[in-house]
């Protein structure tokens, strides 16, 4: 099917709406997050944490937009958009900086600490620019980087964010399978104050690729971004149900959702979770042997399933 709304197959819209709450229910998001508490919040499938990214940060850009013409109505869009500035951690993988080249804005690398993004630096450099006349909109923090699994403080990062009314979107792409298991949550600490969250189920979660999961709290500031209304899309069902096409760049959609279903009913949340607790045991046997062994070292904290080790 090619369900890009929910008339072109409700199948598929359905299920993935479920879907996506199961989901959210196994990596205990904040209920704002999921369809099923009633309010703005839900989930979509994407096709890969770059997408999710960037969309994350065009729906933060709308909404800033819209906030400060309010404000200025005097300056022109033009003007506003020259003076937004987003930020991530110098440890954020270059998929953050590909969606600030996409989105047309400025894109501020933040210098980490242990390569942690901390809520002090994130407020400095907001502070600055703020200082400067630029208008702060977005954050990405990092929960497992690519270099090394780091954890950004989402703790922090969420304060500095809702103080200065800055969109924080979450990349979990890798680690945030792991979410599933009890033991590694505190490591999400803080997502209630973030607006999007994604990770790739599709990484380390036994679901084929393409498989990106994200969550927005409000995703009207998406849809309305990406809505166009052309007549030969529109049906007499719109607004009772999420028309996808609206919350993602292209039109078309796979049935993403079939995937994930398979997964959680074959293999069930026990399963899933003895298989993230066996890879981080893994990595835990590996990195021990490399601490034993005089001839290599370790380059960084082993985190999940990821060991980075180097000849001494
Ligand atoms: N974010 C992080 C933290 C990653 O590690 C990666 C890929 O390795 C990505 C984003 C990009 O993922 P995707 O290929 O799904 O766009």
């Amino acid at each position: 099917c090619i369900g890009f709304t929910w008339i072109a197959s409700p199948a598929c819209t359905e299920l993935e709406v479920a879907m996506m709450d199961w989901l959210g229910k196994m990596l205990d998001l904040p209920a704002e997050f999921l369809a099923s508490s009633g309010g703005k919040g839900g989930g979509v499938i994407q096709g890969t944490a770059s997408e999710s990214t960037l969309v994350a940060l065009l729906g933060a850009k709308a909404k800033k937009l819209q906030e400060v013409k309010a404000e200025h109505p005097e300056w022109d869009e033009h003007t506003i958009i020259g003076k937004l500035v987003g930020y991530c951690s110098d440890q954020a993988h270059s998929s953050v900086e590909r969606a600030g080249l996409l989105g047309g804005i400025k894109l501020r690398s933040v210098k980490s600490e242990n390569n942690r993004l901390r809520g002090d630096a994130l407020e400095k450099a907001i502070e600055q620019d703020l200082a400067d006349g630029l208008i702060p909109f977005y954050a990405v923090v990092t929960l497992g980087t690519t270099n090394s699994c780091a954890f950004d403080r989402l703790d922090e990062c969420g304060v500095v964010g809702n103080k200065h009314n800055v969109w924080i979107h979450v990349d979990a792409a890798y680690a945030g399978s792991a979410f599933i298991c009890p033991e590694y949550r505190h490591l999400m600490k803080g997502m209630e104050r973030a607006d999007s969250f994604n990770f790739n189920p599709h990484k380390w979660m036994l679901v084929n690729f393409d498989c990106s999961a994200m969550w927005l709290k409000d995703p009207s500031w998406v849809v309305n971004a990406f809505n166009v209304d052309p007549l030969y899309l529109k049906h007499d069902m719109q607004g009772s149900a999420p028309d996808y096409r609206h919350w993602q760049i292209p039109l078309g959609r796979r049935f993403r959702a079939l995937k994930l279903w398979f997964v959680l009913r074959l293999y069930g949340v026990e399963n899933l979770q003895a298989h993230i607790r066996r890879h981080c045991n893994f990595a835990k046997q590996f990195g021990d042997l490399c601490v034993q062994d005089s001839r290599f070292e370790l380059a960084a904290e082993v985190n999940m399933g990821l060991v980075c080790f180097r000849l001494k």
